[in-house]
């Protein structure tokens, strides 16, 4: 198991999270941000516990996004 880590708040709701990988992001109708589905909040940083298969597609994500705040430790 890894995980992804989404620093929320800076979140500038570019929305390429949710185009690329649509099966763990939605984006927000209230604040416009993206939201990490199931992800577990810790002082508004979130974190998804992922499996080997979502892996691939997942680090893609985090480097797509422009503000580079989706980040797998
Ligand atoms: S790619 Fe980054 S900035 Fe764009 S919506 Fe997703 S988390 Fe927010």
């Amino acid at each position: 198991m890894s995980k992804i880590i989404h620093y929320r708040n800076k979140c500038i709701g570019c929305g390429l999270c949710f185009e690329l990988q649509p099966a763990l992001w939605r984006m927000s109708k209230k604040d416009g941000k993206a939201t990490l589905l199931q992800a577990v909040e810790k002082k508004g940083i979130y974190i998804l516990e992922i499996n080997r298969y979502d892996m691939a597609l997942s680090m893609e994500t985090a480097k797509i996004c422009p503000v580079k705040i989706i980040k797998i430790p």
